[in-house]
């Protein structure tokens, strides 16, 4: 059975919002002569993280904040960039502090995380800030998984009592996710790599969030009809394309609603980041 076209959850429009907002707030501390500091630390020269900094530093300073990358050579010790941490912990002007991964093997990359002060953690990273979540008393919620609460819930997509399945169980995205699933009072399922039969969980899924890094992945056989679908995944094509880890054009058939990739979740990521910054500064300025 085909369905008409589904509705696009742009995640464009939903990161717009946040921005405008964000930036508002920033200017409005400016011009109280208060300045909004993130840092971005960046181990090593992996292009794909050079670009990731790149735009997170230009998209803080174009919003207002005070923002630099501290670049640190990939042979760095760990107890050298444990040291750099305590410094920025410290510093006044520096309110969000966000370590770019994967961090080259040598350095155990939880260490860094849990030296990161809590309160100024703004990826979400740091295991009080993940403790908290996870009890429901959110302090800093990671960027991604925000992004996907935030374009369900622009779109007003039911959540209550719904079927949520998850593929992936990482820190970053999909343990996270699952616990903001269920406390928006969905029945939350979390497939992985090691889950037998995927396909038999996901036909009973009213929304499935796919966060895996497999190209295509998820095929529309795969969905129940009306299913909302939405694609974390970011995977570059051998000839340079981006695709997600659905197979757009099988699951739009099935869809009520899905997001694209690029243009889905990837845009409301940057912006929660903005946002978590500004709210690492307010609690701050609040004492
Ligand atoms: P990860 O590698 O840490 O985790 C992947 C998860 O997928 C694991 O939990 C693993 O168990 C599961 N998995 C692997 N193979 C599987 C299979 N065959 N069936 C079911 N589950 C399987 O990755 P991550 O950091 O969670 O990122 C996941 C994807 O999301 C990647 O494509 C990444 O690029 C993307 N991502 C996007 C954004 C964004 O802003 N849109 C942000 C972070 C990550």
């Amino acid at each position: 059975m085909t369905n008409s076209t589904p509705l696009l959850l742009s995640g464009k429009e939903v990161a717009k919002s946040i921005l405008m907002r964000t930036r508002k707030q920033v200017h409005d501390a400016l011009d109280q002569g208060q300045e909004v500091g993130l840092c971005v630390l960046q181990v090593g020269e992996c292009e794909a993280s050079s670009i990731y900094v790149a735009r997170k530093e230009s998209r803080a300073q174009r919003l207002g904040f005070v923002s630099t990358t501290l670049k640190l050579s990939t042979d760095i010790s760990e107890e050298s960039l444990i040291e750099q941490l305590h410094r920025l912990n410290t510093n006044p002007f520096i309110h969000g502090i966000l370590v770019q991964l994967p961090l080259p093997s040598h350095i155990d990359e939880q260490r860094v995380l849990d030296t990161i002060d809590p309160s100024k953690d703004v990826d979400g990273f740091h295991p009080i800030n993940s403790g908290l979540l996870s009890q429901g008393r959110p302090n800093f919620v990671p960027c991604t998984p925000k992004g996907v609460i935030g374009i369900l819930n622009h779109y007003q997509i039911p959540l209550s009592g719904q079927h949520a399945v998850v593929i992936g169980r990482s820190n970053i995205v999909g343990r996270p996710m699952a616990q903001l699933l269920e406390q928006q009072n969905c029945t939350v399922t979390v497939c992985h790599s090691r889950t037998s039969d995927l396909k038999s969980h996901l036909l009973t899924a009213d929304i499935v969030v796919a966060a895996v890094g497999i190209p295509n992945m998820v095929r529309g056989e795969w969905l129940k009809q009306g299913v909302v679908v939405i694609d974390v995944g970011i995977n570059r094509l051998d000839d340079g394309s981006i695709c997600g880890d659905v197979d757009f054009e099988s699951a739009s058939k099935i869809a009520s609603a899905i997001t694209p990739v690029p243009g889905g979740v990837g845009p409301t990521t940057i912006a929660n980041l903005m946002e978590n910054t500004w709210m690492a500064f307010q609690r701050s300025s609040k004492g």
